[in-house]
């Protein structure tokens, strides 16, 4: 499955929003929902899609300055 299809079927467990793949070094790093300012992390090329898990967009945008939206 490739990210597209992926993000077809996954939303943000929060809002139930679209996600946006967030890639680092051509490899998808997280999943990240504007509308909660949330990413979830991508662990072992498995989305982590838990509230709980969910880490602050701002914050990992800082923490991860190669991260780039996939478009
Ligand atoms: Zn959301």
């Amino acid at each position: 499955m490739n990210t597209k299809e992926l993000l077809q079927i996954l939303a943000c467990p929060k809002c139930l929003g679209s996600l946006q793949a967030m890639m680092e070094q051509n490899s998808l790093a997280g999943l990240a929902c504007q509308t909660c300012k949330a990413l979830y992390p991508v662990r072992n090329d498995i989305p982590v899609m838990l509230v709980e898990e969910a880490l602050n967009l701002d914050q990992w945008r800082r923490d991860h300055p190669a991260a780039e939206e996939q478009h």
